[in-house]
């Protein structure tokens, strides 16, 4: 197992947000985490990638127990994530923005640079443009785009159909797929819960910081009650 997440608690002073969560991640897949507003889905990937301490639980990667890890030395084991809201520097150019990611690690970085131009063509066109001056939908890219530049081995990623448009939204999964396809494990948390499970391998439901359901992501989408509460039909 790539990423094993056992029994994690979380709070923020005394709110629990999460009570109890273990996913397991193999390397390969493309894992969601679905769930309505609140259920823990962001904490647990920022648990993973360190911004919040774990209260009890452990986070195993690669066979090593990283709870007590400090999160920019996850980023250089292999867990790269692209933030909810972005996070990109606005003042900086695309370019720019994609050295960012690969500032703290050794390696060609000009292929990789090529390779996010080679999924992203919108980025290449605009590399020379102000990250703060780029859309919604290609933000989102770019901050995917410097993630992966961290040459993650497991690819959080935190609600990045949020706020575009259905055409972008359909591009994004794609691109979600293609990035898997070329070697990347991805960890991927929506609100968009169809396109999510229908790109995914398999799925966890999360509740009130719990996990209620898991399974083939396939097998989900033909679930009555996740249909009912998350797919917007019966
Ligand atoms: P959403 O889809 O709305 O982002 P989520 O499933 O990602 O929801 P989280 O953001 O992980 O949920 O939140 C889990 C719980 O923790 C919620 O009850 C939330 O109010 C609480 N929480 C999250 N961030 C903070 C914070 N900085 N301070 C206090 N409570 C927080």
């Amino acid at each position: 197992m790539l990423l094993e997440i056992r029994d994690i608690h979380v709070h923020y002073g005394k709110i629990a947000a999460l009570k109890g969560v273990s996913v397991d991640v193999d390397e390969g897949e493309i894992v969601t985490l679905i769930g309505a507003n609140g259920a823990g889905k962001s904490t647990t990937l920022k648990t993973i990638s360190g911004l919040r301490p774990l209260s009890s639980g452990r986070i195993v990667f690669g066979g090593r127990n990283i709870s007590k890890v400090a999160g920019h030395k996850r980023v250089l084991m292999g867990i790269g994530q692209a933030p909810e809201g972005r996070g990109i520097f606005p003042g900086m150019t695309v370019t720019e923005n994609l050295f960012m990611g690969a500032y703290a690690r050794k390696g060609n970085v000009e292929k990789d640079l090529k390779e996010v131009f080679d999924l992203f063509p919108r980025l290449a066109e605009r590399k020379d443009q102000a990250g703060g001056t780029m859309s919604g939908g290609e933000q989102q890219m770019l901050a995917i785009g410097r993630a992966l530049m961290t040459q993650p081995k497991v690819l959080l990623l935190d609600e990045p159909s949020m706020g575009l448009a259905p055409k972008l939204i359909q591009q994004i999964f794609s691109i979600i797929q293609e990035i898997n396809r070329r070697g990347t494990t991805v960890l991927l948390v929506e609100q968009n819960a169809q396109q999510a499970l229908q790109i995914a391998h398999r799925a966890y439901v999360l509740e009130t910081g719990a996990v209620v359901k898991s399974a083939p992501a396939g097998e989900l989408l033909d679930d009555p009650q996740v249909r009912a509460a998350y797919l917007g039909g019966g």
